[in-house]
């Protein structure tokens, strides 16, 4: 039968849910987070209520929506899942929160996406556990105050800084994920490799771990990657010489730069000859969205030291012209 691109998706989604770690045991990595976010469950047990709210932020792939399946997990609760994109109206949300029972823990991706108007609503559910359920439009339009028992809203951000101020405040316990260190996504691999009865080496799960961009969700898709390439083009065994080839093909640099990535520094170096340029200018030049430019591919450059954030826009550093294998200008200084 043939795979349609449907199929092919869902399956890699399959993938990623049988890989996700299921207890706090399991997740490799985020040592403070880890222990903070246990101790705040561990207490809410103890006191038999709902813990307090958990904001979670940072680059996509670093396992904000696998801590929000544990906490669940741990809490013996049903989570409910929804994104800020879902939730346009306030209905949307007002329809979410009158079905919620008590200590269900409600889980909203991309939380600082969401409506204005569900923005607030969602304070007072908050706070207050109530929702005000406006019937009819217009000067008839009456709010009717609706109850809701205690739960625990976990949400989602890329960055925390795009939430307004009042509805971080409400969150009682926040964490940031940092990008994952070589060791850590090592340790991933290996993992992983484990459950999908992968024969690898310790180098090729080097070479794999060095070039996912610190992210746990690209570790696992290049493990996978470079899996069909062993299977289809060697012996089946990922080596570092099968893991080098096959990430060549897939165009992952050693520093594990992706086309993404590549294409926003060459566009600044060669395009805009180092900058600065704007945000928009320069996701424009790389036909992308400014979001996608902002949240995904630029807090993995400035941290890696490809790329700086001035207030007059961004630029390129000495490092970036090199790994392009350029001439630094003489005017660019580290
Ligand atoms: P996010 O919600 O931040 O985009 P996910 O929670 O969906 O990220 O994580 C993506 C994938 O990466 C998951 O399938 C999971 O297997 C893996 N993953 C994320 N964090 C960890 C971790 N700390 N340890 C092991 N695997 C992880």
């Amino acid at each position: 039968a043939r795979l349609t691109a449907v199929d092919a998706d869902s399956d890699e989604r399959a993938i990623e849910a049988a890989l996700r770690p299921r207890s706090l045991a399991e997740v490799v990595g985020q040592q403070r987070v880890r222990e903070q976010l246990g101790l705040v469950l561990d207490a809410a047990k103890a006191r038999g209520r709902a813990p307090d709210h958990v904001l979670l932020s940072g680059p996509p792939g670093l396992g904000k929506t696998t801590l929000a399946m544990i906490i669940a997990g741990e809490l013996g609760a049903p989570l409910r899942l929804t994104s800020g994109p879902a939730i346009t109206h306030a209905g949307d949300l007002a329809a979410i929160l009158s079905g919620i029972s008590e200590g269900d823990v409600l889980f909203v991706d991309e939380i600082h996406r969401m409506s204005r108007a569900a923005e607030e609503m969602l304070y007072l559910a908050m706070e207050d556990f109530r929702v005000d359920v406006v019937i009819g439009k217009g000067p008839g339009a009456t709010a009717i105050p609706l109850d809701i028992p205690p739960f625990t809203l976990v949400g989602a951000t890329t960055r925390a800084g795009l939430l307004p101020g009042p509805l971080r405040d409400r969150f009682g316990f926040t964490a940031h994920l940092e990008y994952y260190e070589p060791d850590e996504l090592d340790r991933i691999v290996h993992r992983s490799a484990g459950l999908l009865d992968v024969h690898l080496t310790a180098e090729g799960s080097a070479e794999i771990a060095g070039r996912s961009r610190g992210t746990p969700r690209i570790a696992n898709r290049l493990l996978r990657r470079v899996r069909d390439y062993a299977q289809v083009r060697a012996d089946g065994t990922v080596s570092l010489d099968v893991a080098r080839r096959a990430l060549e093909l897939y165009e992952v640099d050693e520093q594990g730069l992706d086309r993404l990535d590549r294409g926003v520094l060459d566009a600044l170096c060669r395009r805009f000859t180092g900058g600065p340029v704007g945000l928009s200018t320069l996701a424009v030049a790389v036909g992308e969205e400014r979001e996608t430019v902002e949240e995904v591919a630029e807090p993995f450059l400035v941290r890696n030291g490809f790329l700086a954030r001035t207030p007059r826009g961004r630029v390129a550093t000495p490092a970036a012209w090199e790994h392009l294998g350029l001439d630094v200008p003489r005017n660019v200084t580290g």
